[in-house]
């Protein structure tokens, strides 16, 4: 059989939800025989739509396709440095990519090339907010009655635990989403108590800290939380202060999940070796790609943590099939996160991923199973603005930091 290479790695941007996604498209010297994979970092798209036009393809370009396994060594060492961000985003838009046009040439899906499914499908759950309690039910309820089993429960969005009521902030302080710790853990301790209390114990519940608290607070949450038997709590430290979690292991049970910032193996190995976390939760574009989560989830089955791929909003479709592929061949899938795809996204990646009462399913195409329409995406261009969710702020002024 004649080599088939690569002809030419290209970045697509497109927006069509509003959040910029970055696609990349592998193609060969085959002309109908091409790749997609999710490059989603999505704050900083020309970046990472750079590295794959500017560096990327020329590394690439006349290689080998059938060889992932070099090819993703081959451009992770390349730059000499590694583990960044806009790189990791670029090597797997390439690396997804590459195991979809492996997955056509063999005319299977990726999950028969995985080992083949352990499950039909996967469970997802889906994130209930609202800044007061009753809101909260009623999203809950919504879920419920789809069929949801899991669901993440939050006051106000990204944790800020509803509205900031009374703060004094010093005169001259600079804009931006202020939030109080205290006020957060006390409310949040609430919302469980009144949640598990209205809608019973047959649903399983959530709660994203998003690093919002300093350390030892952290702890006494995750102990406070042990009595209403979470499903998990995520993030309740940075990766900056991974060495907390041996504290909270040795005061409670509460099941943790952490990893949709982790960039570098070194920030989980330790933490999965100990089991010191539960769930692992990584972005799978922001590590690097399929290539490096399927590694990780195999070793995370060995010491009994389950996989939970980080699935919100800024992702694109194409990395949400790549998500679910692990979780159909993975012994130790744990869950899905899924905010869901709108129509429009539907029309812009035929194939996408369905949802029925509660779990996600691939369909049989081979590769991802997954496509676009470049001439649609075009109508949805990404704008590039400043970040301001990030910019969350503490009651006395000052910037929050991990
Ligand atoms: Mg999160």
């Amino acid at each position: 059989m004649s080599k088939i290479h690569i002809k030419k790695v290209r970045a697509i941007l497109t927006a069509p939800a509003g959040i910029n996604l970055i696609v990349v498209k592998v193609e060969t010297n085959e002309p109908e025989l091409y790749g997609l994979g999710c490059a989603t970092f999505a704050y900083r798209e020309k970046a990472v739509a750079c590295m794959v036009e500017e560096y990327l393809d020329p590394l690439l370009r006349g290689r080998n396709v059938a060889d992932i396994e070099e090819l993703w060594q081959l451009m992770n060492n390349n730059a000499y440095w590694r583990n960044g961000p806009v790189e990791n985003n670029a090597i797997s838009g390439v690396d997804m990519a590459l195991w979809d046009i492996k997955g056509k040439m063999a005319r299977m899906p990726i999950y028969d090339l995985l080992g083949g499914k352990s499950r039909q499908a996967a469970a997802i759950y889906k994130h209930a907010e609202s800044d007061t309690l009753e809101g909260l039910e009623e999203r809950a309820r919504i879920f419920i009655e789809q069929k949801v089993r899991h669901i993440r429960i939050q006051l106000g969005a990204f944790s800020y635990g509803g509205e900031a009521v009374n703060l004094n902030i010093p005169l001259n302080s600079a804009m931006g989403e202020y939030y109080c710790p205290d006020q957060y853990v006390r409310n949040t301790v609430k919302m469980f108590e009144y949640i598990r209390k209205k809608i019973g114990d047959d649903v399983e519940l959530i709660h994203d800290t998003h690093e919002r608290i300093p350390a030892i607070q952290a702890v006494q949450l995750a102990k406070e939380l042990e009595q209403f038997r979470l499903f998990y709590l995520e993030d309740i430290l940075s990766p900056e202060q991974s060495e907390w979690f041996k504290l909270v292991r040795q005061q409670c049970t509460t099941p943790i999940a952490m990893g949709e910032l982790f960039n570098n193996p070194k920030e989980w190995d330790y933490l999965v070796a100990n089991r010191l976390i539960d769930f692992i939760r990584v972005h799978v574009s922001q590590i690097g790609g399929l290539t490096p989560a399927r590694k990780l989830a195999i070793f995370c089955e060995q010491f009994g943590v389950r996989t939970a791929w980080h699935g919100p909003g800024d992702l694109s479709p194409v990395g949400h099939m790549a998500n679910v592929h692990l979780d159909l061949v993975s012994r130790n899938f744990g869950i899905q996160e899924f905010v869901g795809i709108n129509s429009i996204l539907h029309e812009v990646f035929p194939g996408s991923p369905t949802v029925k009462d509660g779990y996600i399913y691939a369909n049989e195409n081979p590769g991802l199973g997954i496509d676009i329409n470049e001439e649609l995406a075009k109508k949805y261009p990404c704008t590039t603005k400043i970040t301001e969710w990030t910019q969350t702020r503490l009651p006395d002024g000052s910037l929050h930091t991990p």
